[in-house]
């Protein structure tokens, strides 16, 4: 036990160097599992070091809490539903955000109770004790108002990727006053607090901070929400940070800052992948909630497509020379990435060029295509991003769009009116043919029609991907009907 406490800030570095190794790791697809592994053991290292280097531990609380908190956790992963994952992502970031609101509070309060026992009293009973600096005040007010902002903020995040009815998105003219009206109001607050220590200014900055949260991403529309979600990711980590300088907590500062600098950087680059600045996402107005304002607003004006089965699509794939498909939202609520894998291994097999393409946003959550398709073995050699294949579209045969939507809608790119314009999209409508499975000619997650679907080029098929990618397989194979 001495032995980890007079070498804890060893232990602590040792932790950081393998947190850093673990984005190095997460960096690609083939060292990630290494990557999460080191992350699992300076996890492990942080939680023991602290619970020996803490001064008076509540021992049963915090074994109470860490048992809890495990059962939850171990539930929830084994769980939890792929499509799912980006709302748990949310909900964690908002537990970092509840987390350092209650460390804050926990030690503004402490901080009082000596402040009010006394100096004196407290030496003279071998406390040691130092008054808050106007730094630790500063770091605490930070870490408060961050953590109270990415609290609610990922509540709603949350809310609005479950589809829960008080996740309303919100749209105004009233908005960005009221907006600025609490932001303001919770700035003079904070610094109230930070120059007098008044109690009453610093709950009245984490009321408003709570209450920012909300209206500020209330907002933004669900087309924008990958970036909210990777942006609140950012702020959980710079939230702990500030509270890892309030506790002096080397470990926490580390792993704060690690957190909070990639979560900047996944966001700066799903921006450049939507053409969209980080300002605009955030500040712009809703672009989905305008984007299905507009979708329902427009009258229903009937237009026609072809639709093909999926017998007419094997044999058109099977006969072409190059096959791209182009995995979205509705191949991971399908689950359908292992007859997709076993349809494209078919056609290789059948001497036709099968790639994969990519967008940086396509299903619900950043690599949510690459991860589903890593674990149906699909090599990675075959899986391409949008910037590599979308010159190659023109030369070819067949694209195979499954279950994707906003991500090859050509109205990005050709209609100025509309609130994806701007957003690069993966250039589908280019190959000769175009092959669409999917339900039903419902929009996606923006809200907006999709001119793809009706070109002349295009044939939809109908159905559950999973079902019709394996009678197109079966087809192929000439086992169909
Ligand atoms: P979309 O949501 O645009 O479209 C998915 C399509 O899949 C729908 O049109 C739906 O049509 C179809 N579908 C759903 N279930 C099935 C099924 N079981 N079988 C067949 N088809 C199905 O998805 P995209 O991947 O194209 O685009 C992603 C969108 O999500 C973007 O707007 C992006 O901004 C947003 N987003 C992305 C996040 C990220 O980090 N990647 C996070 C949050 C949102 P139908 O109902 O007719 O079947």
């Amino acid at each position: 036990m001495e032995f980890i406490r007079d070498y804890a800030d060893w232990f602590y570095l040792i932790g950081a160097v393998l947190f850093i190794l673990t984005l190095r790791g997460l960096s690609g697809p083939k060292t990630a599992i290494t990557g999460n592994r080191y992350g699992m053991l300076a996890m492990g290292i942080a939680v023991v070091t602290t619970f020996f280097v803490a001064e008076n531990p509540v021992v049963w609380m915090i074994l109470a809490a860490m048992a809890a908190g495990a059962v939850v956790g171990i539930a929830r992963a084994r769980t939890v539903p792929m499509t799912q994952m980006p709302e748990t992502v949310a909900l964690m970031h908002s537990l970092v955000g509840l987390a350092a609101v209650l460390i804050a509070i926990a030690a503004i309060i402490h901080n009082n109770k000596l402040i009010a026992i006394g100096p004196d009293l407290l030496a003279a009973n071998g406390v040691n004790f130092h008054q808050m600096s106007s730094v630790h005040l500063f770091e605490l007010f930070v870490g408060c108002f961050v953590g109270a902002i990415t609290f609610t903020a990922s509540v709603f995040a949350y809310g609005k990727l479950a589809a829960k009815k008080w996740a309303k998105t919100i749209a105004g003219a009233w908005v960005k006053p009221v907006q600025a009206l609490i932001f303001i109001a919770m700035l003079i607050c904070g610094f109230t607090f930070f120059t007098t220590g008044s109690m009453p200014a610093f709950w009245a900055m984490t009321a408003l901070a709570l209450i920012f949260g909300w209206v500020w991403i209330a907002p933004v529309g669900g087309g924008d929400m990958p970036v909210v979600v990777s942006l609140l990711n950012s702020f959980s980590g710079w939230a702990a940070a500030g509270i890892g300088f309030t506790l002096e907590n080397n470990m926490l500062i580390v792993a704060g800052s690690l957190v909070g600098s990639s979560g900047a950087i996944l966001s700066y680059i799903m921006c450049k992948a939507m053409n969209r600045s980080i300002i605009n996402v955030l500040f712009g107005g809703a672009m989905g909630g305008v984007a299905v304002a507009n979708a329902d607003a427009g009258e229903k004006v009937q237009r026609n497509y072809r639709s093909g089965s999926a017998d007419d699509a094997g044999f058109l794939m099977s006969n072409a020379d190059s096959v791209v498909i182009v995995p979205g939202y509705g191949m991971a609520q399908g689950r359908a990435q292992n007859a997709v894998k076993e349809l494209a291994n078919l056609l290789k097999e059948q001497g036709v060029t099968v790639r994969f393409a990519i967008h940086p946003v396509a299903g619900r959550m950043p690599g949510h295509m690459n991860v589903l398709l890593a674990e149906a073995d699909v090599p990675y050699e075959d899986i391409l991003e949008m910037d590599e294949i979308n010159s190659d579209f023109p030369a070819t045969d067949v694209v195979l769009v499954i279950g994707a939507n906003d991500v090859v809608n050509p109205a990005a790119k050709d209609d100025p009116s509309s609130p994806i314009y701007g957003m690069p999209i993966l250039e589908a409508h280019k190959a000769r043919i175009t092959m669409v499975i999917k339900r039903s000619m419902a929009t996606g997650y923006a809200g907006l029609d999709n001119d793809l679907f009706y070109n002349d080029k295009t044939m939809m098929v109908f159905g559950d991907a999973k079902k019709v990618v394996e009678d197109m397989t079966k087809a192929i194979n000439g086992t169909g009907h």
